[in-house]
């Protein structure tokens, strides 16, 4: 009951502060001082509590996993602060809802792997679907190596990049792994943020909160392309691996080490399909060599 009172002061003095900011802003014609007032005195209505990290949200910074959405949203936040305390892996299912992602099963498969027999998706699957289906398989095979896990989709929603940074911020994961899918090329690529490497502080700007994990993320890349190189070598056929660097928008505000790993069908020599991304068999070494790569990037952080 003290406390609420306490509370309630509390509340009460940044009212009058907020009054006098109002001089302030007029004085230096609004800005983010209005955003500011206009968060508390919304908080009663939102019903939700309002930190000073979450106000800071609203200016486009990172702090303490908060996001621009932070007030809006604070109640999700208990599952992943409770996964936080261990090593956290955020698994972020690209696509989603309406965005389908690429049209894939069969465009440029040259006839092969795109039919069910093999226990692949039928043909016209969406990438969505795909990327889901793979995320399913890792979450499953990190989860039983003692990973804590974190989803920022378990079924076919819509998510901008800024929902999916929110996910990964508010997990204060020590790897976000991000899963695409396509018929081109070859194998699996392997992208990280192309964002300069910048410096780590207590606030960032949010639309490139990775570059600060530029050089993490470069790392965890390295372990991935290890782990895919040797994967299926016994058959003679390792993953090949492309790397390279691009714009990502949902990675640059990630504050983690985050690789986006895009799976493309195995081919033969001739670029004939050995096997499509629709097929679950692939889609699962695939997964086990990034199961694998996160087990040695656990292992280098010096966790058990
Ligand atoms: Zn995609």
């Amino acid at each position: 009951m003290r406390q609420r009172e306490a509370q309630a002061r509390l509340g009460y003095n940044r009212r009058v502060k907020t009054a006098a900011d109002e001089v302030t802003s007029r004085r230096d014609g609004g800005g983010w001082t209005r955003w500011l007032r206009w968060a508390w005195w919304l908080r009663p209505m939102a019903r939700v509590r309002v930190s000073r990290g979450a106000a800071v949200c609203a200016l486009g910074l990172v702090v303490a996993g908060c996001a621009p959405t932070g007030w809006a949203q604070n109640a999700q936040a208990n599952d992943t602060q409770a996964a936080a305390r261990r090593f956290v892996v955020v698994v972020d299912a690209a696509h989603g809802g309406a965005d389908g992602g690429a049209a894939l099963a069969g465009a440029g498969a040259a006839g092969a792997g795109n039919g069910t027999a093999d226990g692949g998706m039928a043909a016209g699957t969406q990438e969505k679907d795909v990327t889901l289906q793979m995320s399913q398989a890792l979450r499953a095979l990190l989860v039983a190596r003692g990973f804590a896990v974190v989803e920022t989709r378990a079924g076919d929603v819509a998510m901008d990049g800024d929902a999916r940074a929110t996910v990964a911020n508010r997990a204060t994961a020590q790897a976000c792994v991000v899963l695409h899918a396509t018929e081109a090329g070859a194998g699996v690529h392997l992208f990280v943020s192309s964002l300069a490497p910048g410096q780590r502080a207590m606030l960032m700007p949010w639309k490139t909160a990775q570059a600060a994990w530029v050089a993490e993320s470069l790392k965890l890349s390295s372990a991935l392309n290890g782990a895919l190189s040797a994967m299926g070598r016994d058959d003679g056929a390792g993953i090949p691996v492309t790397m390279g660097r691009t714009t990502l928008p949902g990675i640059d505000s990630m504050a983690c080490p985050a690789v986006a790993v895009e799976v493309a069908p195995l081919r033969d020599g001739a670029r004939r399909v050995v096997s499509d991304v629709t097929d679950r068999e692939y889609e699962t070494r695939v997964m086990q060599a990034v199961a694998a790569a996160l087990l040695e990037w656990r292992g280098e952080a010096g966790e058990p």
